[in-house]
């Protein structure tokens, strides 16, 4: 262990995972190709450090601390060899994790892991040196306030590679399950089962979307109901992953027509201001 913690990508997830990593010790390196996304990504970093401080989680000394373990990286050619471990948390986007994962490879991380929500970890393993030290870390967002991370053990993954990532979730403040390579994983599969029979109770006309949310929300103790959770995600993503799970599991997953029809007529969710809910500002109107 040398506390040197690499995160490839600096969008939503990636500098979720660094700030995580930052105020858990580590010395985080940042590589970002998108120079106005990096500048950016710093100026969020900063204001969730500023938060933490009015909000007394952190003192003005520890925050001051954990920017100074992050730095920024334009190429992952500038970063040393041998960090513990390297995360990719770049677009969805199956070539461009490979050719991501191979340059972080070169690098030689203890442990090399992909942030990916549905494309499996065997496939992204593929072309690798050393599969054995790759799984799938699965982080949640907003990170830091997600306590859950899904490791992901593919085919080739190593049992101590596995026993390192659970390692890593302790340090990092997270809950961790340990999955096999399926699509869906764990999460994805089961919420977009229960988001995709809400939406065919809605075609049915069981109740209002509001009513069929406030059921599980007090009836089973969901903290948000399966409708609005789909809007916070967004009915188009939902849709990918749903037709993904399709052509894995059968029809059982087949997309919902009114799901269809939405995300053609442009209604994604909070996005877009309009979903199952309207959406003003940000909130639920
Ligand atoms: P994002 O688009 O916000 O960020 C991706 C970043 O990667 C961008 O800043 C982009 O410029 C950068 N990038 C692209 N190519 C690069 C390269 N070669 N080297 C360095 N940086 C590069 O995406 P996101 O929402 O943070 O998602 C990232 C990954 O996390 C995806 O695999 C996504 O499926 C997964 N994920 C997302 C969420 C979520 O809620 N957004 C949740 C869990 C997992």
């Amino acid at each position: 262990m040398n506390d040197r913690f690499v995160v490839v990508g600096a969008g939503t997830m990636g500098l979720g995972i660094a700030y995580v990593a930052a105020g858990a010790g580590f010395h985080v390196e940042l590589v970002e190709v998108d120079r106005d996304r990096a500048d950016a990504a710093m100026e969020k970093l900063d204001g969730l450090w500023q938060r933490a401080v009015e909000r007394g989680k952190l003192t003005a000394a520890q925050a001051d601390a954990s920017r100074t373990r992050v730095l920024l990286r334009g190429d992952l050619a500038e970063v040393a060899d041998g960090p513990d471990v390297i995360v990719e948390a770049v677009p969805e986007r199956p070539d461009l994790k490979r050719s991501v994962l191979a340059a972080a490879e070169a690098r030689q991380p203890a442990l090399l892991a992909s942030n990916t929500s549905s494309i499996s970890i065997g496939s992204l393993a593929d072309g690798l040196d050393r599969p054995e030290r790759f799984a799938g870390l699965h982080f949640f967002n907003p990170v830091w306030a997600m306590a859950l991370l899904e490791i992901v053990v593919g085919p080739a993954t190593a049992d101590e590679t596995t026993a390192v990532a659970v390692a890593l979730a302790g340090r990092l403040g997270k809950d961790p399950v340990v999955v096999r390579d399926l699509p869906g994983f764990a999460t994805s599969r089961l919420g977009v089962a229960l988001g995709l029979e809400a939406i065919r109770m809605v075609a049915d006309g069981v109740a209002s979307p509001a009513d069929i949310d406030k059921a599980m929300v007090l009836g089973y103790r969901h903290p948000v109901g399966p409708l609005e959770l789909t809007d916070l995600v967004g009915l188009d993503v939902r849709l990918d992953i749903a037709r993904t799970l399709q052509q894995a599991y059968g029809d059982r997953f087949a997309p919902p027509p009114l799901l269809v029809e939405m995300v053609a007529a442009g209604r994604l969710g909070k996005k877009t201001g309009q979903g199952f809910y309207h959406w003003e500002n940000g909130r639920r109107a």
